[in-house]
């Protein structure tokens, strides 16, 4: 069957009665015959690229290998480093993994055969630029499968010793904490079990929010508890954790994200790239980690 016609201007836009086949090129970058076709209302030609999202890039042999690299501890300016490319090709990429990996999540969940009926979520605590401008990762998790069914960055204000620095510096930041992990069980909602058991921490927001989505749940919280020297700060000295899915979760985040690892150089420079590469790492994590 012949693609739709691209063009938004012509009478067959996102049709395909008018187009035919038009020859073939081969493409530059990967040395691939790509076919033509050429709409007979309006003239205009296109091919079978015109529709994908990698329409117009030119270097997409590196999409994979970095998809692997920012996906094992490798900063961004190491992998333009180790790719050969430059690093404003890099985030332009990340952006277009992150879009990828959106639509493979979404095709991903809707996929589960399994109901689900048991999950835990909790909080990362991570940073834009600085420490005084701090960064929640909300995450939930399938404890069956172990996979990861959302992950959403919201901002939060400083704590602890460097608070009131913070605000006199930065001024007063907003906190959206609540509203993000709502939206993001909300979200959440069609493919959960109504009676799904639902464990986290003793946080004082997470009872509303666990009633606010799924009135029916079982809701069970545990007490937080000391973490071992190995696992980020994220796995517990205790031996029996009841946490353990998330938590092991969260200390994977910590050891795979270069941008999340603790005490190291690497540091998210902007919330939203870091929202990017959370969605590539739900794609790599759930699909060629855990290869669900
Ligand atoms: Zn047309």
């Amino acid at each position: 069957m012949n693609p739709d016609c691209p063009n938004s201007n012509c009478a067959s836009f996102s049709k395909n009665v008018d187009t035919r086949k038009d020859g073939f090129y081969s493409r530059a970058d990967d040395c691939r015959i790509i076919q033509r076709y050429y709409c007979k209302k309006c003239s205009k030609r296109f091919s079978t690229s015109t529709h994908t999202l990698e329409y117009n890039q030119k270097k997409r042999r590196v999409n994979i290998p970095l998809l692997k690299l920012l996906c094992s501890k490798v900063s961004i300016r190491r992998s333009a480093l180790i790719l050969g490319i430059n690093k404003n090709t890099v985030l332009a990429k990340t952006i277009y993994l992150a879009k990828k990996a959106n639509i493979e999540n979404s095709i991903f969940l809707k996929k589960l055969k399994v109901p689900i009926f048991h999950i835990q979520f909790d909080d990362l605590i991570t940073k834009e630029q600085t420490k005084m401008k701090p960064l929640s990762i909300t995450i939930a998790v399938d404890v069956q499968s172990r996979a990861i069914l959302a992950m959403k960055v919201s901002q939060i204000g400083a704590f602890g010793h460097l608070a009131k620095k913070a605000v006199t510096k930065y001024g007063k930041r907003k906190n959206n904490h609540f509203k993000t992990s709502n939206d993001m069980l909300a979200g959440l909602t069609s493919i959960i079990e109504k009676n799904v058991l639902i464990e986290t921490d003793e946080h004082k927001r997470y009872p509303t929010i666990v009633k606010a989505n799924f009135p029916m749940a079982t809701h069970k919280t545990y007490k937080g508890e000391q973490a071992c020297v190995v696992g980020q700060g994220e796995l517990k000295k205790n031996g029996n954790d009841p946490l353990f899915a998330i938590n092991h979760t969260c200390a994977m985040l910590r050891d795979n994200i270069g941008r999340l690892v603790r005490r190291s150089w690497g540091l998210s420079q902007k919330a939203y790239m870091l929202q990017h590469h959370l969605d590539i790492f739900q794609y790599f994590y759930n699909k060629i980690y855990l290869k669900l």
